[in-house]
C-alpha cells in the first residue's frame, strides 16, 4: 500500500517534470532529444513551427528540426514530410543546397503519406527553388502542378499557398490578369482559413503586380497599408519584404528620401532576423540610391556586402540586380570593361528568368555604357533592344491592364449575372407561387362548385321530394291517408276513358253526426280512420278506394260484374259493422250504408256518381246498414218511385232529401 503510493507520486513528479522541461524546450526553441516525444507532441510542435514561419523564421526552423529529430527515422511519414517541407521552405532563400536535400528526403517519403496535399507543398517548395534559381518557366510549371495537386486533394490551405506562389510569379512575368486572379483567389482562401498573416502577404503581392502593371502610386498605397497591418501583427519576416517593396516603388517614383528610409528599414530588420536574403535586398536598394545620387563608390561597397550575403541564397534575380547596379557604378567610375561584363551577366540572368523589365534595364545600362565609349552602333543596338522591350512591356501593360479590367468587369458582370439569375429565379418562384395560388383558387372554385352542385342537387332532390309530397298531399286525404276525391275520381275517369267497365260504390257512415255530437269531433275522426282502413284493404289495385268527403267513401272496382261488386259491398258493410270501436265510442260499433252501380257504355263520372248516390239514398231510406244497387236502366224509374229493397231490414232515411252531387 505504502510503497505503491510512493511509486505513484514519483511517476507523477516525473511526468510533471517532463511537461515542464518540454514547455521550456519549446519556449527556448531548443530540442530535448532525450525526452520521449510521441507523434502528438511532434504534431503540436509542427503546428507551432508553421504559425511561426512568417513571424520568427529561425524559431520556426528550429521547431521543425526538433519535431523531425523527435520523430526519428521510423516516425509518422506525414509528420516527417511536413517538417522536411517546412525546412525546405525556410532554407530555400538561405541555403538552396540544404533546401534541395530536405526536399529530396520529403519526396522519398511521399509515397507513404496519407495527406495527399503534401505533394502540392513539395511542388511549391521545388517551384520556389527554381524561381530563386532564375528558372521562371520551370518554376511556373511546378506551381501549376502544386495548384492541380491541391485541387485534387481538395485541400484549401495547400491550394491557397500554391495559388499565392503561382499568382505572384505570373504577375512578375507580366501575366497581370492571370496573376491577379490567382492572388485574389488565394486571398479569399486565406481569409476563409483565418490565416491573417498570409492574407496580408498576398495583399503585398497584389501591390507588386500593380506596380508591374505601371500603377506605382496604387502599389505604394497598398504597401503602406500592408506595412501597418504587419507592424500591428508582428510579422517581422514579412515586414522585411514589404519595406523592400516600398523602397523599390519609391526608387521607381524617384522619391529618394522615402526609398532611402525604406531600404534602411529593410536592412535593419533583416539584420535583426539574421535574414541574409532580406539584408542583400536592402543593400542592393541602398546601392541603387547611391548610384542615382552619383555616389558609385558607396554603391560598390553596398554591392560587395550584398553579393557576399546572396551567395548562399542563390537568388539569381537578386544576383542579376546586384550585377546591374554594379555595372552602373563601374561605368560611372570609368571601369568600362568590368561594367560591360557585369551588365552582360545581369542581362543573361534576366533573359533566363524571362524578366522583361529587368532585361530592358540591362539594355538601357549597356546603351549608356556604349554611348560613353562612343560606340554609337552598339549603343544604338542596345537602345533598340531596350525600346523593343519597353514597348513590349508597355503594350503588355496596356493589354494586361485591359485584361485585368476585363477581369474586374467580368467579376462584376458575373455578380450582375448572378443577380439577374437570382431575380429570374425570384420571378419564377413568384410565378410558381401565383400559379400555386391560382391552382388553390381553382381547386377552391372546384370545391365550391362541387358544394354548390351538391347543394343544388340536394335542393332539387328536396324540391322533388316536396313536389312529390305536395303531389301526394294533393292526392291524399289528410285525415285517413286514403286517396282523396280528386285522385279517385281521376282514376275513375281514366278507366272510363280506357273503356273499362267499373262498379262504383259510395259508402256512407250511418248517423255519423250523432257520434260527433255525442262524443266529440276527435271521436268522429277516429271512427273515420277505422272505416278508412276497411276501404284501404278493399281498394288494392286494380281497384281504387278514396274518401269522397265528410263520412262518405268511394270504391271503384274495374272489370267486375254485379254479383262480384255486391259481394265486395257486402263484405265492406259487414267489416265496418264488425269493427270493435269500444275504445273510441261507448256503443262500440258503427254501421254503413252502401250505394252501388255498374258502369254502362256512354257513362260519365256524373252519371255514375248520380246512380251510386241514388242507390245510397235508397239504402238509407230502406233502413241503413245495407247495400242497394241502382242499374242504369232503373235510373229513370227510380227517379219516379223508390226501387225495390234488396235487404229486408230497413228504416226510413233520417234525411230523405236527395243531395246534389258535384261533378268530378
Ligand atoms: P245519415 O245516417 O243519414 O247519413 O246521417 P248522418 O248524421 O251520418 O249524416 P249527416 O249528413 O246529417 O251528417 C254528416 C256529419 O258528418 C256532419 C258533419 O259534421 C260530419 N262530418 C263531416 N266531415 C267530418 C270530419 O272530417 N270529421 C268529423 N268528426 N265529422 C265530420
Ligand atoms: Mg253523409
Ligand atoms: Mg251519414
Amino acid at each position: 500500500m505504502h510503497r505503491s503510493s510512493i511509486t505513484r507520486g514519483a511517476r507523477r513528479f516525473a511526468a510533471l517534470s517532463i511537461v515542464v522541461l518540454r514547455l521550456a524546450g519549446l519556449g527556448l526553441g531548443v530540442a530535448w532529444p532525450w525526452l520521449p516525444a510521441s507523434a502528438n507532441d511532434a504534431a503540436a510542435t509542427l503546428d507551432r513551427a508553421e504559425t511561426q514561419v512568417r513571424m520568427d523564421p529561425a524559431l520556426s526552423a528550429r521547431l521543425a528540426q526538433q519535431a523531425l529529430a523527435s520523430l526519428g527515422d521510423q516516425g509518422d511519414a506525414d509528420l516527417r514530410v511536413r517538417a522536411l517541407l517546412l525546412l525546405c521552405e525556410h532554407l530555400s532563400e538561405r541555403d538552396s543546397a540544404a533546401a534541395r536535400d530536405r526536399l529530396a528526403q520529403a519526396r522519398a517519403l511521399l509515397p507513404q503519406v496519407r495527406q495527399r496535399a503534401l505533394s502540392a507543398r513539395a511542388y511549391n517548395c521545388e517551384g520556389e527553388l527554381e524561381n530563386l534559381a532564375g528558372q521562371g518557366a520551370a518554376a511556373l510549371r511546378l506551381f501549376e502542378l502544386a495548384v492541380a495537386a491541391a485541387e485534387r486533394a481538395q485541400d484549401d490551405a495547400a491550394l491557397a499557398e500554391a495559388l499565392y506562389q503561382r499568382g505572384y510569379l505570373r504577375g512578375v512575368r507580366g501575366e497581370f490578369s492571370g496573376g491577379l486572379t490567382d492572388l485574389d483567389r488565394a486571398a479569399t482562401l486565406f481569409d476563409r482559413l483565418g490565416k491573417v498573416e498570409m492574407r496580408t502577404t498576398t495583399q503585398n503581392s497584389i501591390a507588386t503586380v500593380y506596380n508591374r502593371m505601371g500603377d506605382a502610386e496604387q502599389a505604394r498605397r497598398y504597401y503602406r497599408m500592408t506595412l501597418q497591418e504587419q507592424q500591428r501583427t508582428g510579422l517581422k519576416r514579412e515586414l522585411v519584404v514589404t519595406w523592400h517593396n516600398l523602397g523599390r516603388v519609391n526608387e521607381q517614383l524617384a522619391d529618394w528620401p522615402a526609398a532611402d528610409e525604406a531600404f534602411h528599414q529593410t536592412l535593419a530588420l533583416a539584420r535583426e532576423l539574421r535574414y541574409a536574403r532580406g539584408e542583400a535586398y536592402g543593400l542592393r536598394g541602398l546601392a541603387a540610391l547611391a548610384n542615382a545620387r552619383g555616389n558609385p563608390a558607396s554603391a560598390l561597397q553596398h554591392l560587395d556586402a550584398a553579393e557576399t550575403l546572396q551567395r548562399g541564397v542563390a537568388d539569381e534575380r537578386l544576383r542579376g540586380q546586384i550585377l546591374l547596379q554594379r555595372g552602373v557604378a563601374l561605368r560611372s567610375l570609368g571601369r568600362t570593361a568590368d561594367a560591360r561584363q557585369a551588365l552582360l551577366e545581369a542581362l543573361r540572368i534576366f533573359e533566363q528568368a524571362e524578366s522583361a523589365r529587368e532585361r530592358a534595364q540591362a539594355h538601357d545600362a549597356l546603351a549608356a555604357l556604349h554611348a560613353a565609349q562612343g560606340q554609337w552602333r552598339e549603343a544604338y543596338a542596345q537602345l533598340e533592344a531596350f525600346k523593343r522591350l519597353s514597348d513590349g512591356l508597355l503594350q503588355r501593360q496596356v493589354d494586361e491592364r485591359f485584361a485585368a479590367l476585363k477581369l474586374q468587369v467580368d467579376r462584376s458582370s458575373e455578380a450582375q449575372h448572378l443577380r439577374l439569375l437570382q431575380r429570374e429565379q425570384d420571378a419564377t418562384a413568384h410565378a410558381l407561387a401565383q400559379e400555386r395560388l391560382a391552382g388553390q383558387l381553382r381547386n377552391g372554385a372546384i370545391v365550391v362548385g362541387v358544394i354548390a352542385a351538391a347543394l343544388l342537387a340536394g335542393l332539387a332532390w328536396r324540391l322533388r321530394r316536396v313536389g312529390r309530397a305536395m303531389q301526394r298531399l294533393a292526392h291524399t286525404d289528410e285525415l285517413t291517408g286514403l286517396p282523396n276525391r280528386r285522385d279517385v275520381l281521376a282514376r275513375l275517369d281514366a278507366m272510363l276513358a280506357r273503356g273499362t267497365r267499373s262498379a262504383l260504390l259510395i259508402i256512407d257512415l250511418d248517423h255519423f253526426k250523432r257520434i260527433n255530437d255525442s262524443h266529440g269531433h276527435p271521436a268522429g275522426d277516429a271512427v273515420l280512420r277505422a272505416a278508412a282502413e276497411v276501404l284501404r284493404a278493399e281498394g288494392a289495385p286494380p281497384a281504387a278506394a278514396g274518401r269522397l268527403g265528410g263520412e262518405e267513401f268511394v270504391l271503384v272496382l274495374p272489370g267486375v260484374d254485379e254479383a262480384g261488386a255486391c259481394a265486395v259491398a257486402e263484405r265492406i258493410r259487414a267489416a265496418v259493422a264488425a269493427l270493435d270501436l269500444g275504445a273510441v265510442v261507448p256503443e262500440g260499433h258503427v254501421t254503413t250504408s252502401v250505394g252501388l252501380t255498374l258502369g254502362q257504355a256512354g257513362d260519365d263520372i256524373s252519371a255514375l256518381l248520380r246512380r251510386a248516390d241514388r242507390a245510397l239514398y235508397l239504402a238509407k231510406a230502406r233502413g241503413r246498414n245495407r247495400v242497394e244497387v241502382v242499374r242504369a236502366d232503373e235510373e229513370l224509374s227510380a227517379e219516379a218511385s223508390p226501387p225495390a229493397a234488396t235487404t229486408p231490414d230497413r228504416s226510413p232515411p233520417s234525411s230523405p232529401t236527395p243531395r246534389p252531387r258535384p261533378a268530378a
